[in-house]
């Protein structure tokens, strides 16, 4: 079932005993149906929806579909929170968790953007790259940094090599300060797979990381 039935079905207010006929005539009546939910119960559920104005149309989210939830083999997928604080500021939450496609009761809960970011950049250390994808976008980076020195900073004379790199280090960054896009290929050049696992990521094949490393 797609979520935006799961959030058509908690505003039906048909569940609790009403229906109105004609549809958006504004006449209510009682039916002959049974409840299956209290009115106490579907206000609560209309105020809980309204309060954390939640985002239902699909967005793009920088670790989507590269991740595997630990329990259950489903997917790992992003949705995103506005939250009002105190002072009245809205915060902007990014949430990644199962999609459940493999199990409905699953409960592998949910990790923030911030904190699976900071797991990734433990990971790095230990993560089987695809170092070629990632030098060639490492060389696309250099030769970027030197065409600034040269032409716009004029400073010819502090252009780079990229004979030492360290492409652990650029990955991190890429991590930490990346666009989206970046983030994206950063992690297609993973050849680990990603797993969510008690509120962390894992990697899944381990005992190939450490026959490489050997
Ligand atoms: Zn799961």
């Amino acid at each position: 079932m797609a979520l935006s039935n799961i959030y058509r079905m908690l505003q039906r207010p048909f569940y609790h005993g009403v229906y109105e006929y004609p549809e958006e005539s504004g006449h209510w009546y009682t039916g002959k149906h049974k409840p299956i939910i209290t009115k106490e119960l579907f206000d609560k559920v209309q105020e809980q929806l309204n309060r954390d104005q939640i985002v239902r149309e699909n967005r793009e989210f920088a670790f989507t579909k590269m991740i595997t939830c630990g329990l259950c083999g489903s997917g790992v997928t992003a949705q995103e929170k506005y939250k009002k604080q105190k002072n009245g500021n809205v915060h902007r939450y990014i949430y990644y968790g199962c999609t459940w496609a493999k199990d409905l009761n699953c409960k592998c809960g949910y990790l923030r953007e911030d904190a699976l970011i900071e797991s990734l950049i433990n990971l790095i250390d230990k993560i089987d790259l695809n170092e070629l994808g990632l030098k060639n976008k490492f060389h696309d980076e250099v030769m970027r940094y030197n065409r600034f020195q040269r032409n716009v900073l004029k400073r010819p004379g502090n252009e780079k090599s990229e004979s030492d790199i360290d492409l652990r280090v650029y990955a991190k960054y890429i991590l930490k300060e990346g666009s989206m896009v970046e983030k994206r290929e950063l992690l297609s050049c993973l050849r680990s797979r990603l797993i969510f696992k008690d509120k962390a990521l894992t990697l899944e094949k381990a005992e190939n990381i450490d026959s490489r490393t050997a």
